[in-house]
C-alpha cells in the first residue's frame, strides 16, 4: 500500500483533525497548512478541522489561524505540513495528538510522525497537496479557497515558477489550480509587494553586498541597521531573494542579527548545494534554500568562508 493511501485511510477514520506547520511560515507553509484543511472541510463536512499556529502579520491576506482547546487533541489526528523538524513545528501541542503525520519536501533529516510522506523532488509542499487531491478525485473535492491556496504557496516557493524546483508537473498542477476561479494576478501582486521600508532596506543591500570573485555574496544587518529601517526579522523574508538578480552572484547568505544577539542566517543559491553547510550551523533546508544560525560575528565570518569555498569549488568544477 502506498504512502498516500495510508493518509487517506487515516484521515477517514478521524473526526478530529488539526493542521499544523511551520514556524514563522511562508506562503508554503500556510498555502499548504490552510489548502489542505479547505480541501477537507470541503470533502468532509462531518469532521471537524482546524488549522493552527501563530500568525505573520503579512500573510493575513492567505489566511487566519484558529484557536484549539488542548482537550481538542484528545484523539485527534494531526497532519504537518512543510516542517523538516520537529522543533520548527508552530504550536508543539501536535504532541497531544493520538496519531501524528508529515507530509513534507524538505530533506527527511527529522523522520517524526506515525506516516511520513516525504518528497523533496516537489517544488513545494502545497504541490504535494494538490497531488494528493488529484490522486483521489473520487473521495477529494477542491473549492475555490483551497485552489488559491495551493497556488500561492506554489508561486511563493518556486519564485513565481522561477527555481529549478519548477517541474512540468509543477505547472501542470498550478494550470488545474488556476481554472479556479479567483484573482491570480491580486494573489500574486500580494506575495512580491513590499512595505516601503522594506524597498528601503533592499536599498541598503544592494549598496552594501559584498561578492567574491567567484559569486559568493554576504549582506550582515545589524539591530542598529533594521531599527534605522524600523524592520524586524520577519519582514526581512522579501529581501531574501534580492541578491539572485545580480549576475555574478552565485551563492549568498543573508546575517540577519536577532536581538538576542545571534544571526539568522538566510541561505540562497544558483547551483553550488548549501544545504551541507546549513545543518553544519545549526540550521537545513532544501540544497539551494536553507537557513542556519551564528551565534557571532565569528561565526558569520566561517559561514561566509564556507560559501566562498563552495562557490570555489563549484566554479572549479563547471571550468574543467
Ligand atoms: P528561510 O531562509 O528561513 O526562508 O529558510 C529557507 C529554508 O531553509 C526553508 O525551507 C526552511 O525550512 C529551511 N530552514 C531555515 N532555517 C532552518 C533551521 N534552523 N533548521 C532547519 N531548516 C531551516
Amino acid at each position: 500500500m502506498t504512502v498516500q493511501q495510508e493518509i487517506v485511510d487515516t484521515i477517514k477514520k478521524y473526526d478530529k483533525i488539526i493542521i499544523h506547520r511551520h514556524l514563522r511560515p511562508d506562503p508554503d507553509a500556510l498555502g499548504s497548512q490552510v489548502g489542505l484543511a479547505e480541501l477537507l472541510r470541503e470533502s468532509f463536512p462531518e469532521k471537524e478541522i482546524r488549522q493552527v499556529g501563530e500568525t505573520i502579520e503579512g500573510l493575513r491576506f492567505l489566511a487566519e489561524m484558529q484557536e484549539v482547546e488542548d482537550a481538542f487533541y484528545q484523539g485527534a489526528l494531526v497532519i504537518v505540513t512543510d516542517t523538516a523538524n520537529s522543533p520548527r513545528i508552530s504550536d508543539q501541542r501536535y504532541q497531544l495528538a493520538e496519531k501524528l503525520i508529515k507530509i513534507d519536501h524538505h530533506p527527511n533529516d527529522d523522520p517524526y510522525g506515525d506516516l511520513v510522506w516525504v518528497n523533496t523532488k516537489a517544488s513545494s509542499c502545497s504541490e504535494m497537496i494538490a497531488e494528493f487531491a488529484l490522486m483521489f478525485p473520487e473521495l477529494f473535492k477542491m473549492n475555490v479557497e483551497a485552489a488559491r491556496l495551493l497556488y500561492a504557496g506554489i508561486v511563493g516557493d518556486t519564485g513565481r515558477f522561477l527555481y529549478p524546483s519548477t517541474t512540468s508537473r509543477t505547472l501542470e498542477i498550478a494550470s488545474i489550480l488556476r481554472n479556479y476561479p479567483f484573482d491570480a494576478s491580486a494573489l500574486n501582486r500580494e506575495i512580491e509587494q513590499m512595505p516601503m521600508k522594506v524597498a528601503k532596506l533592499s536599498g541598503y543591500l544592494y549598496q552594501n553586498i559584498q561578492v567574491d570573485e567567484n559569486g559568493a555574496g554576504r549582506i550582515i544587518l545589524p539591530q542598529e541597521i533594521l531599527d534605522k529601517y524600523g524592520i524586524d526579522d520577519s519582514e526581512t523574508a522579501s529581501i531574501v531573494s534580492l541578491p539572485g538578480v545580480i549576475d555574478e552572484v552565485l551563492a549568498w547568505g543573508i546575517f540577519v542579527q536577532q536581538p538576542s544577539g545571534h544571526y539568522r542566517v538566510r541561505l540562497r543559491s544558483k547551483g553550488p548545494v548549501i544545504n551541507e553547510l546549513a545543518k553544519r550551523h545549526h540550521g537545513g533546508g532544501h540544497p539551494l534554500a536553507s537557513g542556519a544560525n551564528a551565534k557571532d560575528l565569528a561565526e558569520v565570518e566561517e559561514i561566509y568562508k564556507e560559501i566562498q569555498d563552495i562557490c570555489r569549488s563549484y566554479k572549479s568544477r563547471e571550468t574543467k
